[in-house]
């Protein structure tokens, strides 16, 4: 790979003929419609925050350089961006007066009106720039390890890298577009944000059973994603007909292998609400999260509520009582042992031998006090099973 540093390239003129797209948050073009600034193995724009696009004009103000910029030389008079989408799109947003930037004296100024030797200052910063001309795989391979300025990229938006082609185009125009109207309903299934790729990824590891990479690389120069589409929808649509409810808790849980295991079993909504409703309602269930695959599951899986558990004090005090009522009869004070015919019939176990167990299940409507606690002996208990 060949690469030719520049130190000529202005901000002024990067800035001639420079596009943002409103709609998709990008920057589009510059230098004279010579740059594209975000080709499709590109990220989201993700500096209008009013920090990271605020802090690179007061860099460029206070004179300080703005990092290394790549760009790849497609032919002689195509350049396109390697890295330093995020700062061309951030100065270029401020110079076509797309934001504003506080002054000295607090006061949120666009460009249009700051003062002439500013507006100078500004355009005529010259910028640090590689151009590099290589095959397609020597600068992807590269774009991977270079991890340069501002926020690393993460596993999808190197994937999107590596996989390059219509397929990801047409992956990210559905789910990394965050006008699209469907994100909120979405949002309530799947944690993150369209920009940073994680509905794409989201979508990606349900069609591909966890492997995200393997199902790219087949269907990288597929014109369409009608196969990822259908299944991403069919998961949605299956969560919300079987859950009415829509629960902060059900956010980010892996959906895509719930489907798997309980899509085929027929529910009843609102027996499904109901229960759901009560689960929420009831002070020992600590695990949230769990309440959904509980009752996919037929409500017999108590560990995915991480049911509370008799305290120590509870514990101790029915142990104490069992103990030297036990002691008294000559039998053992696990009332389990005591009436079979084995050598434990008369045991005294200790109480660190011993599990608190609900004399009524939970599951059953019986609560976590010290009437319904009794001790068995480990085996007893684990035999018990259903708490
Ligand atoms: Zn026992």
């Amino acid at each position: 790979m060949k690469t030719t540093l520049k130190t000529d390239i202005t901000v002024k003129d990067i800035c001639e003929g420079f596009i943002y797209n409103e709609l998709e948050g990008k920057g589009l073009f510059g230098l004279s419609g010579k740059l594209t600034i975000q080709p499709e193995y590109q990220r989201n724009y993700i500096y209008a925050d009013g920090k990271k696009d605020v802090a690179v004009i007061e860099s460029i103000l206070k004179g300080y350089p703005l990092g290394l910029i790549y760009f790849v030389k497609v032919s002689d008079d195509k350049l396109e961006v390697l890295d330093g989408q995020q700062r061309i799109t951030s100065f270029g947003r401020y110079v076509t007066n797309k934001f504003a930037v506080k002054d000295e004296n607090g006061m949120e100024q666009y460009f249009g009106g700051i003062a002439a030797d500013k507006q100078a200052k500004i355009l005529e910063t010259k910028l640090t720039i590689y151009e590099c001309e290589g095959s397609e795989t020597e600068i992807k391979q590269w774009f991977r390890t270079i991890n340069i300025a501002g926020i690393p990229l993460n596993n999808q938006e190197l994937l999107n890298a590596i996989f390059s082609g219509p397929f990801v185009t047409l992956g990210k125009e559905e789910f990394s577009n965050s006008q699209n109207s469907n994100i909120q309903k979405w949002s309530a299934y799947i944690s993150g944000s369209a920009n940073r790729q994680d509905f794409l990824e989201c979508a990606l590891d349900w069609v591909s059973k966890g492997n995200i990479s393997e199902y790219m690389s087949r269907h990288r120069f597929d014109k369409n994603i009608i196969g990822l589409k259908t299944y991403f929808n069919s998961v949605i649509d299956w969560v919300s007909g079987v859950f009415k409810d829509v629960e902060s808790e059900m956010r980010g849980l892996e959906w895509g292998r719930l489907y798997e295991t309980y899509h085929k079993q027929a529910y009843n909504p609102a027996k499904v609400s109901a229960e759901v409703q009560k689960l929420y309602a009831d002070s020992y269930v600590k695990n949230r999260k769990g309440i959904f695959e509980y009752i996919l599951g037929g409500s017999v899986d108590t560990k995915l509520l991480d049911v509370r558990v008799f305290d120590d004090a509870t514990k101790k005090s029915v142990y104490a009582t069992q103990t030297s009522r036990a002691q008294t009869k000559g039998e053992s004070n696990c009332p389990l042992c005591a009436l079979g015919h084995d050598a434990n019939k008369s045991k005294i176990w200790k109480l660190a031998e011993m599990d608190a167990d609900h004399v009524s299940a939970w599951s059953k409507g019986g609560a976590t006090d010290v009437k319904n606690c009794q001790m068995l002996c480990k085996t007893h208990n684990r035999a018990k099973g259903n708490r």
